[in-house]
């Protein structure tokens, strides 16, 4: 039946694709634990793509379509962790390649990424993701095969260009890859901005309920990397079980209300607690004061996320101190669930950590901003 209306990405994604079980008539797909597929006499597999369940499980093809449309892309791959996710894609490259990351980014992945290349031969340098021109600089026509990016950057949510990222990749023959797990596709769809590949840690808000570790890849097209990219997932086999892949097409059902909310609560918290006294400053790309507010407008639509972070006075014991007395707040690392939660960020990342020690991030959840912010303000007064 050809469609008479084309529905928005968030229609579809709340109607799970608009499923509809073809035996019961069920409105949610079942969960798929099988882990083999059978074949008739001919030794044809009777439902085509199942054969065995490391690489096809059924019960990732809603969560997998749901990923596709809602980044705009030509396929997705669940992983069993956004780590994952992103090494199927560093494993994907030839030895001696030459990779671009930036200085600052998820903590645990830069680390990952800067051991594994120096064991395996691939070049690594870092560009300073607040810096607009050291990309370029940082770049080699012809030898650069990947620069990684992430926006709005972990910690300190610098922003950082996506459109000029992948010209200046494209440029000298390189995929653009992007960590968009906090950006989230409700508020940014990088493939429209010319990235190749978007990676999620589906663990924050694609599931949103702090109940699910995935990771996700969707592709601007089905090329030949890609198909290296399957391959890692098929026979690396960092697969996601049949539970937590219905789990996530589950949580993200609700994704895009998740998301507005947190973001219009994280920006009232963000104008509501900037140039308050017992602060040096409050980091959110949605704050005209932000310096990569201007790009943020640009590639970000309906929100600027629910990620903020505030540098308080008073130092790390400062910091340490303010995060002590939070009652709502919950002290807990990881992000974009429902519940809001507040982190020392430097007491976890460690002496290797180039974030400031007074640096506290904020997770904005769901709850009632008037609690959010009562709690903030109990919390700064001492
Ligand atoms: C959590 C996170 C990751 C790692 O994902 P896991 O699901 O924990 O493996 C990568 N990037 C960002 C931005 C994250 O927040």
């Amino acid at each position: 039946m050809t469609k008479r209306i084309n529905v928005l990405p968030e229609t579809d994604v709340v109607q799970g694709m608009h499923y509809v079980d073809p035996n019961s008539g069920a409105v949610v797909p079942p969960i798929m634990p099988s882990t083999t597929f059978a074949r008739d006499g001919n030794y044809e597999l009777v439902s085509a793509g199942h054969s065995y369940a490391r690489d096809e499980n059924p019960t990732f093809d809603t969560a997998e379509k749901m990923l596709t449309c809602l980044e705009g892309g030509q396929g997705s791959l669940l992983f069993s962790s956004g780590m994952a996710a992103a090494g199927a894609i560093v494993q994907s490259l030839d030895p001696g390649a030459h990779i671009v990351i930036p200085k600052v980014m998820y903590w645990g992945l830069r680390n990952w990424m800067v051991g594994f290349c120096d064991r395996w031969g691939i070049e690594l340098d870092q560009f300073d993701p607040a810096d607009p021109d050291d990309l370029a600089d940082k770049v080699k026509a012809g030898r650069t095969s990947l620069v990684w990016i992430e926006t709005p950057t972990n910690p300190t949510w610098d922003v950082i260009d996506i459109e000029t990222a992948a010209e200046i990749a494209h440029t000298v023959g390189a995929k653009l890859a992007i960590d968009s797990t906090v950006a989230t596709p409700v508020l940014t769809r990088p493939i429209e901005f010319g990235a190749d590949i978007v990676m999620h840690s589906a663990t924050k808000y694609l599931n949103g309920h702090a109940d699910v570790v995935a990771g996700a890849l969707v592709t601007a097209s089905a090329d030949e990397f890609w198909e290296r990219i399957c391959m890692a997932r098929a026979q690396g086999g960092a697969v996601l079980g049949s539970f937590e892949a219905w789990l996530l097409q589950r949580g993200m059902r609700t994704l895009f209300m998740r998301v507005r909310q947190a973001s219009q609560s994280a920006m009232i918290i963000a104008e509501h607690f900037k140039g308050h006294p017992k602060l040096e400053s409050v980091l959110y790309p949605g704050l005209e004061s932000h310096p990569g507010h201007e790009i943020a407008k640009k590639q970000m639509q309906g929100g600027f996320g629910g990620m903020l972070s505030f540098c308080v006075a008073g130092g790390e014991a400062g910091a340490l101190d303010m995060v002590r007395r939070c009652e709502v707040f919950i002290r807990a690392t990881s992000l974009g669930g429902v519940e809001s939660l507040i982190e020392h960020r430097y007491s976890i990342e460690g002496p290797d950590s180039p974030i400031p020690r007074n640096l506290v991030r904020i997770s904005v959840g769901a709850e009632s901003v008037v609690d959010l912010i009562a709690d903030l303000e109990q919390a700064l007064d001492g």
